[in-house]
Parts: structure tokens; C-alpha cells; sequence
């Protein structure tokens, strides 16, 4: 099968082309007809498997026709980083629509988001909070909305967003178009697409199982020499684009400088960054200015970036479905890639609730002979490694981004982050 079975409008054939798309995955074989006729969607999705051209071409496909400058389509998501690629993969895929798509999120100034809605958009993506600050304050209604979509449900129930999207809802036109995307579908998730959907086709692709295009490494490590494994084998092994996850956001931050000390092209994102500083550490890591990226969970929800070679998980992940987030960001769309996991003795449970929902066993690697760390590193990880109540207190951190490292000096500038696409 191919894009051109599904008979796209000639300007959305080449915003696939422009894509690189070739070869509809399977959720876009199966979801895309449906959604084409007009019908709800509860999709049972991870991200990594296109679920995002999945809704945008229909959608896209659907507002071609028409009136212009009207919010006609809402997309929902749980963060700013999920919202941001929803948005850009609307410009990519719309290039040559002439259809105008605004992103709508907090923690950045709300200046530019009402200029654009004043200028007209058919597409508003955005996050839950923001939206309802901006219809409070009649920036914008949903009073000609035909399509909603929800995407990483899931996520927006963990995040406790679920009230605020019934509010949300509440101001949706009755007759319209819904779609649902979750990773996993709680009771609640079940609930929330019983009140939305309308007799809704359900599509569901590998749901729990991360995709079979990954291998997965286990290394049994003691804690105090995982940095030296992880640069012993980040260097042994070539290692070009990899993703990091550690537990803390102090570990991330630390651990990225540590990896710089010694010469690699690392950054971090976790949770105490500004929005500039994420976008940034996000767009080096795209364009292969670092080659390492370390994040926690929470910060590295919904990073899409294609081509991530490696996912080591520097600390283990909580439960088995945090495992499969964390090694779904590589491997996407049919890409191999390798997940590897450093374990400690303490983790025996977590490995074997991880490796029923793998269905198969992670392969035991051979931990090398490592090299001592250096002494600023040795005294760094001892530190880290003190019981809470003995650790040293924090300096406070300079957050004007002067006088500090190179890194932080880079950070202090605006990356423009509020992009909004008007063709
Ligand atoms: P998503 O699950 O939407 O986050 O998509 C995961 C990655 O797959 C993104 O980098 C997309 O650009 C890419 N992708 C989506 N559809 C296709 C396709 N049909 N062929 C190749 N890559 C795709």
C-alpha cells in the first residue's frame, strides 16, 4: 500500500512528499480511511507510530474545503513539546495548504498566541491550562470546531488534566468529529472516551509492546561506576544520537556536564529549565550538535526525534510501561535501534516486570573493565551518592545565564519558540 491509495488532495500528496513518506505504518493504513469517511477514532497508539500524519493528513484533507480563518479543528495534547511537534508536523504536512495552524501553551507570553488567533487559524493545538486562560478571555471560541483530538490521553490523566478537558469539551460544538489517542487506556481514559466518541472506530497497534525494531542490553553495574560505563561504551561503541534517562533532575543536569568535562557533546532537559533553554537543548540535539541528550521522564515526554541511535537508561525506570516510553523514542517508524539498561541488584524486580511485558529477555551484556573517573567527577558521584540528609545544600544556580559555564551562556538567548505557521 501506498500515500496514494488514499486519493489525498494534490497539495497534501506533497506535504507527504515533503516528508519523506513513502509507506503508510500501520496505524496510518488503518486509521486514516476511517478517519477520511468522518468517523470517531479511539486509537491505542504509543508515539513512534506515526500516529501524528495519522490524524494531520485526514484532518487536513478535511479542512480544504470550507471556510477560512475559523477554528474548525482543536488538538489537545499534555505538554509543550508534544503540542510544538503536533504543530510543526502540521506545517510540514500543510506546507502547501495555505491552512494556518496557531500552538497554544503556558510558561511563555500570551502576546503572540492572541495575535495569530486574531489573524486567523483553522487549526489550534494546545495544551489544556493555556487554552482555558485564552477562552476566559474570549482570545478565541470553539463554537465552529468540527474535528477534536486528544492525543496521549493517558498522559493528560496522569498530568490531572482530565477536568479541565471536560470543561473543554463542554464548549465543543455536540455534532463534530472526535478522535482519541492513549498509550494505555485506565478506567478513566475508558470513561473519557465513552463520553466523547460516537459509535468510534477503535484502532489499536501494539499497544504495550515497544517496537520489535529495538534490541534491548541489559549491563549489571554498581552504581558508583555507571558514568564510566556509560562513557566507556557512548565511546566504544560510536554512539551517535542517544538519549539518556536518569531519575532525578539534578542527576541529568550533572551527569550532562560531567559527559562535557569529558569531551562529549552533551546536553540535558529536565523539569528546572526555562522554555527557551528545553527548546534549545531539543533543537542541538536534532540538528547534532549533541550527540547526548539527558533527560528524566517527564522532560523527555513526547521528544520526537527521528534517528535516536541509542536509549540508555543511566538510572532504571519506575514501572515496565515507563520502560516502554523511554525505548520507544528509538527504533521509530521502523527504524532499528538499541535500548540498554545499566541494573543493580536492588532493580531484580523491576527487570523481570520489564522483560514479561518485552515478552522476552533483555540480553545480558558484558560489563568492561572501566577506567577510574577523574577526581572532580569521583568527588561529584560520591556526592550523589550520599543519603539525602548528608548531602551537601545546593548552590543557587545564576539564572540570568552569566558568568557560568559555556552552555549556560548559550542558553540565555531567545530561541523563538513561539512559531507559528502562516502560509
Ligand atoms: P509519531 O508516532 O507521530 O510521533 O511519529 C514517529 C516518527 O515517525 C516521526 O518522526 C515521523 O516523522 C515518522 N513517520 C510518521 N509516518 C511515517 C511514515 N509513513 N514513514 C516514515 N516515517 C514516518
Amino acid at each position: 500500500m501506498s500515500f496514494k491509495d488514499f486519493q489525498f488532495h494534490p497539495t497534501i500528496d506533497a506535504g507527504i512528499t515533503a516528508c519523506g513518506y513513502t509507506i503508510p505504518t500501520p496505524i496510518q493504513k488503518e486509521a486514516i480511511p476511517s478517519i477520511l469517511a468522518g468517523r470517531d477514532i479511539l486509537g491505542l497508539a504509543q508515539t513512534g507510530t506515526g500516529k501524528t500524519a495519522a490524524f494531520v493528513l485526514p484532518l487536513l484533507e478535511r479542512l480544504l474545503t470550507g471556510p477560512r480563518k475559523k477554528v474548525r479543528a482543536l488538538i489537545v495534547a499534555p505538554t509543550r513539546e508534544l503540542a510544538e511537534q503536533i504543530h510543526e508536523n502540521i506545517g510540514r504536512m500543510g506546507q502547501q495548504t495555505n491552512l494556518h495552524s496557531v500552538v497554544i501553551y503556558g510558561g511563555v507570553g500570551k502576546g503572540k498566541q492572541i495575535s495569530t488567533l486574531r489573524a486567523g487559524v483553522e487549526i489550534v493545538v494546545a495544551c489544556p491550562g493555556r487554552l482555558l486562560d485564552l477562552l476566559n478571555e474570549k482570545a478565541l471560541t470553539l463554537s465552529s470546531v468540527e474535528v477534536l483530538v486528544l492525543d496521549e490521553a493517558d498522559h493528560m490523566f496522569d498530568k490531572g488534566f482530565l477536568p479541565d478537558i471536560r470543561r473543554i469539551i463542554r464548549l465543543l460544538p455536540k455534532n463534530r468529529q472526535s478522535l482519541v489517542f492513549s498509550a494505555t487506556m485506565p478506567g478513566e481514559i475508558r470513561h473519557l472516551a465513552e463520553e466523547i466518541l460516537n459509535n468510534p472506530v477503535a484502532v489499536q497497534i501494539n499497544h504495550t509492546l515497544p517496537a520489535p525494531s529495538i534490541s534491548h542490553g541489559l549491563f549489571r553495574v554498581a552504581t558508583d561506576q555507571k558514568t564510566s560505563l556509560l562513557k566507556n561504551i557512548i565511546k566504544e561503541r560510536e554512539m551517535t544520537s542517544t538519549l539518556v534517562f536518569t531519575r532525578t533532575k539534578h542527576k541529568a543536569k550533572s551527569l550532562a556536564l560531567q559527559l562535557e568535562r569529558s569531551g562529549f557533546n552533551a546536553a540535558s532537559i529536565q523539569g528546572n529549565l526555562s522554555q527557551q533553554k528545553r527548546q534549545q537543548a531539543l533543537d542541538g540535539f536534532r540538528d547534532g550538535t549533541y550527540g547526548i541528550l539527558v533527560a528524566t521522564d517527564i522532560a523527555a515526554r513526547g521528544i520526537d526525534v527521528t534517528g535516536i541511535s541509542h536509549v540508555i537508561n543511566y538510572d532504571m525506570p519506575d514501572t515496565a510501561e515507563t520502560y516502554t516510553h523511554r525505548t520507544g523514542r528509538t527504533g521509530r517508524a521502523s527504524l532499528t535501534g538499541q535500548a540498554l539498561t545499566f541494573a543493580g541488584h536492588e532493580d531484580s524486580k523491576m527487570i523481570a516486570l520489564i522483560e514479561r511485558n518485552l515478552g522476552k529477555k533483555m540480553v545480558r551484556e558484558t560489563t568492561p573493565t572501566l577506567a577510574p573517573l577523574a577526581e572532580e567527577d569521583r568527588r561529584e558521584e560520591k556526592r550523589e551518592n550520599l543519603p539525602r540528609h548528608q548531602a551537601p545544600r545546593a548552590k543557587k544556580t545564576d539564572t540570568a545565564g552569566q558568568g557560568k559555564s559555556r552552555r549556560d551562556k548559550a542558553c540565555a538567548f531567545d530561541f523563538g519558540t513561539r512559531k507559528t505557521y502562516q502560509r
